[in-house]
């Protein structure tokens, strides 16, 4: 049973990065029939917040990225304090009194002098009277201490890893003021969740070669781990610089569906192709954990566009038929409306625009030059209703009266009856024009 979670801190906006993680896990679950979890990291009690935690449901609802079961770390810490105490008992958590002060101390005279700014277990080496004494002034923090040995990992996208513990520093699981930290809240929340696969940030292979430490030291072994390279602007510049123009708030604002970010991410940084997939099951079932790269990944923001009106082109009435009713747009008309409109479209929301021309009519956009050959035209155009053949019967007679063709017969007539230089096929539009017409002129 394959088991996943996307585990975000709720301190901020879902952006392109973090949904990066959450659709490979999702993925990956998926695929394998198996379950994903939702976890919020709220162990930081100034900088989580409710509404950042609704917003990312919200985020992942609108994507569609459905999740099995939620969990939230803070309604989890008896469990973390539990495995803090047993790793005391073991041995394995102690003590440290240094200030952050002092701890920067010691690493500029470490780099001065050439060496791993790597924290030297001065707290292991303190008799029990110096301990006293510390603890009489302060509470301590508390200290994974690491085995020096390789820590090694087929890593799902990296491939074998091997880090050497003595390179890494003990981690500090428990802050002075109480508070446990995410390496050891996650490794507890991982095994006892029975978590198989974890799939997060390259940003995150240290912690893993500490994590996978501490499971063990708990007693459970470790789910596997994949690391994905993070995703740059188009310039190689960091994506968090961009941030506020990507996080998925702004990009359903502007129109990108759903589908074009999770085809693009699914994607990108992979040896496959990217293609337009509406279908969820459709995406997990082609995602490979295996086909991606270890390189970062140049994203750029604007392919989104053109992903989106590829999908719109493709989505059949019956699904995008209850969006177009929030819209406005249904009744008998709707069916016909969609199909004459959809190869137009570069965003849903500008079907509501064809329908308030459907419906209303448009200010009619008529150069001076064209206005006799419109007058007579809209003078020929024969009463409603009109059919399939209504607009090439039309504009073949006015054709053969006025001697126009191509882009000077047909240009001024879009351009009189929507308003618009382009838009959708007049011959299956013009039908479903319910709105008032251009006056017309004495003609005849
Ligand atoms: N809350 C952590 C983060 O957002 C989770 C990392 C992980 O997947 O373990 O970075």
């Amino acid at each position: 049973m394959t088991i996943t979670r996307f585990a975000p801190s709720p301190t901020g906006l879902l952006h392109l990065g973090n949904l990066r993680t959450a659709l490979f896990n999702w993925a990956l679950a998926r695929k394998a029939g198996g379950t994903f979890l939702l976890r919020l990291d709220d162990t930081d009690p100034e900088r989580s917040r409710p509404e950042f935690a609704e917003a990312i449901r919200a985020d992942l609802a609108w994507l569609g990225l459905a999740w099995d079961r939620e969990e939230t770390q803070s309604a989890r810490l008896d469990r973390y304090e539990a495995a803090a105490e047993a790793l005391k008992a073991s041995g394995r958590l102690y003590p440290c009194w240094e200030t952050p002060e002092e701890l920067d101390r010691r690493r500029k005279i470490q780099r001065t002098q050439g060496r791993p700014p790597v924290y030297d277990r001065a707290a292991l080496r303190l008799t029990e009277a110096e301990k006293a004494e510390l603890a009489a002034q302060r509470a301590p923090h508390w200290r994974f201490k690491l085995s020096h040995e390789r820590i090694e990992w087929v890593d799902g996208i990296l491939g074998e890893q091997s880090i050497d513990a003595a390179s890494v520093s003990d981690p500090v699981l428990i802050r002075a003021d109480g508070q446990v930290l995410y390496t050891l809240a996650s490794a507890v929340d991982d095994s006892e969740m029975g978590v198989t696969d974890v799939v997060r940030g390259a940003d995150h292979v240290t912690n893993t070669a500490a994590q996978i430490q501490i499971i063990r030291a708990l007693g459970a072994e470790p789910p596997r781990f994949a690391h994905h390279s993070l995703l740059t602007g188009p310039g190689g510049e960091a994506l968090s610089k961009r941030l506020g123009a990507l996080s998925l708030q702004d990009l359903r604002g502007q129109g990108i569906e759903p589908a074009a970010i999770l085809s693009l991410l699914s994607r990108l940084g992979s040896a496959d192709p990217v293609e337009p997939r509406r279908d969820l099951a459709e995406i997990a079932a082609g995602f490979d954990l295996s086909r991606f790269g270890a390189a970062p990944v140049k994203l750029d923001p604007a392919d989104l566009g053109p992903l989106t009106a590829r999908i719109l082109h493709e989505t059949p009435f019956a699904d995008a038929a209850p969006r177009l009713a929030a819209l406005g747009i249904e009744g008998p008309d709707a069916a016909p409306f969609w199909a004459a409109v959809q190869g137009n479209l570069g965003t849903l929301a500008e079907a509501a625009e064809w329908w308030d021309i459907a419906q209303n009519g448009a200010a009619p956009d008529v150069d001076h030059d064209d206005a006799d050959y419109v007058a007579l035209a809209l003078s020929r155009l024969p009463d409603r209703p009109w059919g399939p053949e209504t607009w090439k019967d039309w504009t073949g007679a006015l054709k053969a009266e006025t001697g126009r063709k191509g882009k000077a017969l047909f240009m001024p007539l879009r351009r009189a009856l929507t308003g618009r230089r382009a838009g959708p096929d007049m011959a299956a539009f013009l039908p479903l024009m319910r709105g008032p017409l251009p006056p017309r002129g004495p003609h005849g």
